[in-house]
């Protein structure tokens, strides 16, 4: 750590000049420009007279409860749901069939609001939480700003259609999040209805459903009639049941953002998946780069309350700028602390971003590999001209390695490289390889962006050599 004698001098409002001169009688010959090290910038901002305030992760994480919760403040919550699959499959039709299904406080029709997110009850008295944006991008996005808020997947597939491109993106982005599914086969009604072809199909892709001796459950259902809809809902609150989620609505909140705008009438307003504690009114939060005191909440039937537990989402009115999906949300003590928090993230991105084109290469992977003796795994994604050689490249991948270090492959398909594999990619801190293919434009854009390594070739050996030594390199990491 360290900073620029003009900084410095900004910072405490005082000459520059003056903090060289200061240098100079500690002995430092030190020009405006150049930086110092934290411990000596401490030393001068003493002999100003000023206090010193650092800020470092560390500091932050302090101010932001991190204590662990009793065993005895643990309380059930609500599982957080989205929903996922391949496009015209019904994930919509899905969404708002199940909205209306709502039954809690037997209010129908008592959702008005689109917030991002709702809460219904299924028949046994389980409360769900549905996510409002279906589709595994929101979800990847999410996920790479650090937000896992997905406690079980949907999967709908048309009985009418079966497993098709998107479907198996989902399947993979799921389980690279580690999230369990349930598959929802949907458009029952249809007489071209096939639900047993949806069940081999997804066998194709190590997806084994609960009818073929595997632990995925499967509910026939109808997002038109509203037929299975009950029964869907039952699952995910069994579901829930064995992931036994908990958190302590005891503690002060934290929450994922999952919609953010700026309201003409109302200022910043973001939509926050409380995820544990509670969140109140007048509490004062730092939300990624921004920070405020929350001055009103509305909940998913635009009523405002007091106050709101885990796994409930609310909009929140009182920040000071408007964050972004994915942005974690903090109670903290006081708005000094806010604004100290909001300022010193604002400042790391700032740095982070001017530290620029730093992509991940797999040369640093590796690096950071040997550093965190715990990563057996090679992350990769692969896109290959043809449902051949894609096939060949993952099983000789899949074969690489040993019982200390393998290579896993996130996801595979055909066709040129897409922002959907950069997302998946860089949530899982994976490079993307290119086989006879090359990345579209958005998906490079993407990749500059987010630091994304993407590989292009279009010899198998090169390509099984590269990663080879990559996974050789794990392993003698390991030694
Ligand atoms: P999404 O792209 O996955 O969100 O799919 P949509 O919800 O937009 O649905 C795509 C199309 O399928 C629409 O025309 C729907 O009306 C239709 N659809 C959705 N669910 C059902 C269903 O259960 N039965 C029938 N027959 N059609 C459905």
């Amino acid at each position: 750590e360290s900073i620029t004698v003009s900084e410095l001098a900004n910072r405490m409002a005082e000459r520059a000049a003056d903090v060289v001169k200061s240098l100079m009688k500690m002995g430092l010959m030190v020009s405006i420009n150049e930086a110092i090290d934290a411990d000596t910038a401490e030393l001068v901002i003493e002999e100003f007279g000023h206090r010193t305030v650092r800020v470092s992760d560390a500091d932050v994480e302090q101010v932001i409860d991190t204590v662990e919760d009793k065993e005895e403040d643990l309380q059930a919550r609500p599982p957080i749901i989205t929903i996922m699959g391949h496009v015209d499959h019904g994930k919509t039709s899905l969404l708002d069939r199940i909205r209306q299904a709502n039954v809690v406080s037997g209010e129908a029709g008592g959702i008005t609001q689109h917030i991002g997110a709702y809460q219904v009850k299924a028949e046994s008295g389980a409360v769900l939480s549905f996510l409002d944006t279906p589709g595994h991008a929101a979800f990847t996005s999410m996920r790479a700003r650090g937000a896992n808020v997905t406690d079980i997947v949907v999967l709908v597939v048309a009985a009418d259609d079966a497993v098709m491109p998107q479907t198996v993106e989902a399947i993979n982005h799921a389980k690279a999040a580690d999230v369990p599914m349930i598959v929802a086969i949907n458009k029952i009604d249809k007489p071209a209805a096939n639900p047993q072809k949806v069940r081999t199909d997804l066998l194709q892709h190590e997806v084994v459903v609960e009818e073929m001796g595997g632990d995925v459950q499967t509910v026939e259902v109808s997002a038109h009639t509203g037929q299975g809809i009950d029964t869907l809902l039952e699952a995910i609150a069994l579901q829930s049941e064995i992931l036994e989620l908990t958190a302590n609505p005891k503690r002060p909140a934290q929450g994922a953002v999952i919609e953010a705008k700026l309201d003409v009438g109302r200022g910043p307003v973001a939509t926050v998946l409380v995820q544990n504690g509670t969140l109140k009114r007048g509490d004062i939060f730092v939300v990624g780069e921004q920070w405020g005191k929350v001055r009103a909440l509305i909940n998913d039937k635009g009523d405002r309350v007091d106050e709101a537990g885990p796994s409930v989402p609310v909009e929140v009115l009182g920040l000071n700028g408007t964050p972004e999906a994915g942005d974690v949300l903090n109670v903290v003590e006081t708005e000094a602390q806010a604004r100290e928090i909001a300022e010193y993230r604002e400042n790391a991105a700032k740095d982070k971003r001017a530290a620029a084109g730093a992509a991940i290469t797999l040369d640093q992977m590796l690096a950071r590999a040997k550093a965190d003796e715990t990563l057996v795994e090679l992350p990769v994604v692969v896109k290959a001209d043809v449902q051949g050689s894609a096939e060949a490249i993952v099983q000789a991948l899949e074969k690489i390695g040993n019982e200390e270090v393998r290579v896993r492959v996130l996801h595979y398909g055909v066709g040129a490289i897409t922002e959907s594999d950069i997302g998946l990619a860089e949530a899982s801190g994976a490079p993307v390889i290119g086989f006879n293919v090359r990345a579209n434009a958005p998906a490079r854009n993407s990749a500059n962006q987010k630091g994304v390594e993407i590989r292009y070739y279009s010899i198998i050996y090169d390509l099984i050599d590269d990663i080879k030594a990559a996974a050789s390199g794990l392993l003698s990491a390991e030694v």
